[in-house]
């Protein structure tokens, strides 16, 4: 059995991930049990490719998504994330330093062209985009009016 160190250091990522309730209105997350060092791979992610956009699928490359995977679907957005990923190489690489029990996140724009459900954004960055679309894709109804409304 090699110690965690050691498949550390054959590039095997050590999971520690916990797909967790997220105690928002989205519902599930993913969860970091350990601390991440910036520029980790946190996870390699495998699923099933095919050409439909699904609700915990993403993009690989235009007209092909990713589903049943057991992890990345399951990710949250953030509009300033700790993660990203790389669709290339199938992995989730730590954008800072994460501190252990932190929620993993992404930004959702940066792989998805069209989103299976655009929604409001409440992840409290300053950078805040409020309204999240794919990156190919204006707001529908629902979030021209979102953005339109009157401030609370
Ligand atoms: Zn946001």
């Amino acid at each position: 059995m090699p110690t965690p160190n050691e498949s550390q250091a054959r590039g095997a990522p050590d999971e520690a991930l916990e797909v967790c309730d997220t105690d928002s209105e989205y519902g599930l997350g993913v969860r970091t049990l350990r601390a991440r060092r910036k520029g980790e791979v946190i996870h390699r992610f495998t699923g099933v490719v095919g050409p439909e956009l699904k609700q915990h699928s993403l993009q690989v490359q235009p007209g092909l998504h990713i589903s049943e995977t057991s992890i990345i679907g399951f990710l949250s957005h953030s509009c300033d994330p700790d993660c990203r990923l790389d669709m290339e190489r199938s992995e989730l690489v730590a954008l800072r330093d994460i501190p252990a029990g932190d929620l993993l996140t992404i930004d959702y724009a940066e792989t998805e062209d069209v989103l299976f459900r655009q929604f409001a954004c409440h992840c409290g960055a300053r950078t805040c985009r409020h309204w999240i679309t794919g990156r190919l894709e204006g707001p529908n109804a629902e979030g021209r009016a979102y953005i339109a409304r009157p401030a609370p």
